[in-house]
């Protein structure tokens, strides 16, 4: 018998940035009917926090001190941060500038990690996104995705969606990809068992059939 029949599924979505991992985890939780779950915009809130108290994001003893305080509430639309409404602010550039230092932080990483399976729990499992979760949050997760594609492909997208330069885009998040996976504590990495789907060239509505079918295939 399969065990798992009776478990929450879990689906982990990790890649590197503007790889088209939140569109394509929204898409599956409503084709699934699960909840979704954005653990970057965890890491971003946690982000805002840390400046809106004028800690510098590589203070590891402040930043080590405030994580456990911050109050972050996400529904599928809007992040509160300490009961203030943070939704544009944690996609601005400060923290998007300044969330790998304060995720690399692994007093931050264990608060957050600690939430987010409490959140799955809650939602009797769901579409988790982020950077280590089939590495660590849910290892044992039944399909484990690792979802890339080429660095300007994921520039192009990421100015098609909020505008900028191409160039700057690029060159900011390979940055950010290289201080993800250099890291010391769970860096970016293709989780043991993740199924590599590389997006260049792919509609959504192509990833999304593609990963349903790998479902079907685990159960
Ligand atoms: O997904 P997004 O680009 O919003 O994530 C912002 C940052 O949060 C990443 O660049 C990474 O530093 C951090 N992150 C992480 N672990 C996760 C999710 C995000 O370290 N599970």
């Amino acid at each position: 018998m399969n065990e798992r029949v009776n478990e929450p599924l879990v689906i982990a979505i990790d890649g590197p940035a503007g790889a088209g991992k939140s569109t394509v985890g929204r898409a599956l939780a409503d084709r699934l009917g699960l909840g979704y779950l954005d653990t970057g915009a965890m890491y971003r809130a946690m982000t805002f926090a840390v400046q809106q108290r004028g800690v510098a994001e590589g203070d590891l003893a402040d930043v080590a001190a405030v994580a456990p305080l911050v109050s972050i509430e996400i529904d599928d639309t809007r992040v509160c941060v300490d009961g203030v409404d943070a939704t544009e602010a944690i996609r601005g550039r400060d923290v998007t500038e300044g969330v790998s230092q304060v995720a690399a932080n692994p007093v931050v990483r264990d608060v957050l990690v600690e939430r987010q399976r409490t959140w799955v729990t809650d939602h009797g499992g769901g579409v988790v996104e982020g950077r280590d979760i089939g590495s660590v949050v849910f290892p044992d997760a039944p399909l484990k995705l690792y979802i890339t594609a080429s660095p300007r492909v994921r520039a192009e997208r990421r100015v098609n969606q909020v505008g900028g330069d191409v160039d700057e885009v690029e060159a900011s998040i390979i940055k950010r990809d290289r201080f993800d996976t250099s890291r010391e504590h769970s860096p970016l990495t293709e989780a043991t068992g993740a199924v590599v789907v590389d997006t260049t060239g792919m509609a959504i509505d192509e990833v999304v059939d593609h990963i349903l079918e790998l479902l079907e295939r685990t159960r």
